[in-house]
């Protein structure tokens, strides 16, 4: 495995863990990952008055949605973010809209799971898409949670970009996904609500990965 800086990483396993460019790197590896990551940025406010939140105030989820919505979170530091819609991103890394790459984009547009996503959830996106164009939509979500927010309540903030593994056939990946190959491991999907579950999943993809080394008379 060659790094960006040119030096060149030789290993008996691969246990690739790149999020945002986790089917690139699987493809780069000679195996076909099966899903492609389309990004999905997630746009966020600050809440100018933090004091109307005391912990989290969440949505009902939607089973049908990867995406919880809009909702508050005060962070470690007192501070109350607010967010986030999800946009496609026009980048694996499209922080803002004016961040295009012609070429992930035609990557992202030429997955038929891309298409099938848009016709099965149009009107959902559209009104994300709304909340990112109208500041007076995202509020209104808001307020949903939080009746007495304002627009001038909510200061912009940075945002995000998910990293969705999304099938062929167009299924929002919800759940973990790993893919093995003989000498690979592959973490193609790992959501951040099972974040608890993060300890024993590094000991499986470990186990996993002792397995493959086993396999090749290593150990
Ligand atoms: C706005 C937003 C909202 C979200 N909402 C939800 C939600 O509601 N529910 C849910 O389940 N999940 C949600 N997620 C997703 C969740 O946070 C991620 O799926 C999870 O954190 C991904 O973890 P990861 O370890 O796979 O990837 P990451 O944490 O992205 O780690 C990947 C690492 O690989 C590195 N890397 C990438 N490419 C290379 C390369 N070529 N070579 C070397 N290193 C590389 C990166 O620098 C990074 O350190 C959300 C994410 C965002 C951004």
């Amino acid at each position: 495995m060659r790094t960006a800086d040119g030096t060149v990483v030789r290993a008996r396993v691969l246990v690739n863990c790149a999020g945002l460019h986790c089917d690139r790197v699987a493809r780069l590896a000679g195996d076909d990952p099966g899903v492609r990551i389309v990004p999905f940025r997630g746009e966020y406010y600050e809440l100018a008055r933090p004091e109307l939140v005391r912990g989290l105030v969440y949505p009902v989820p939607d089973p049908a949605f990867p995406f919880l919505g809009v909702h508050l979170t005060r962070g470690i530091d007192g501070g109350v973010h607010v967010g986030p819609n999800a946009v496609p991103a026009l980048a694996r890394e499209g922080y803002a809209w004016s961040v295009v790459r012609p070429r992930e984009l035609a990557g992202t547009l030429g997955w038929p799971g891309s298409w099938r996503i848009a016709r099965r959830h149009w009107r959902y996106g559209a009104g994300e898409l709304h909340r990112s164009v109208s500041k007076r939509a995202f509020t209104e979500a808001v307020r949903r949670l939080l009746p007495e927010v304002t627009e001038a309540d909510l200061r912009a903030a940075p945002a995000g970009v998910r990293a969705q593994a999304v099938l062929r056939d167009g299924t929002l990946v919800d759940d973990f996904l790993i893919r093995e190959a003989p000498r690979t491991i592959h973490v193609l999907n790992a959501p951040s609500r099972r974040r608890t579950a993060s300890l024993p999943i590094g000991r499986r993809v470990a186990r996993r990965a002792l397995g493959a080394l086993e396999a090749l008379g290593v150990r």
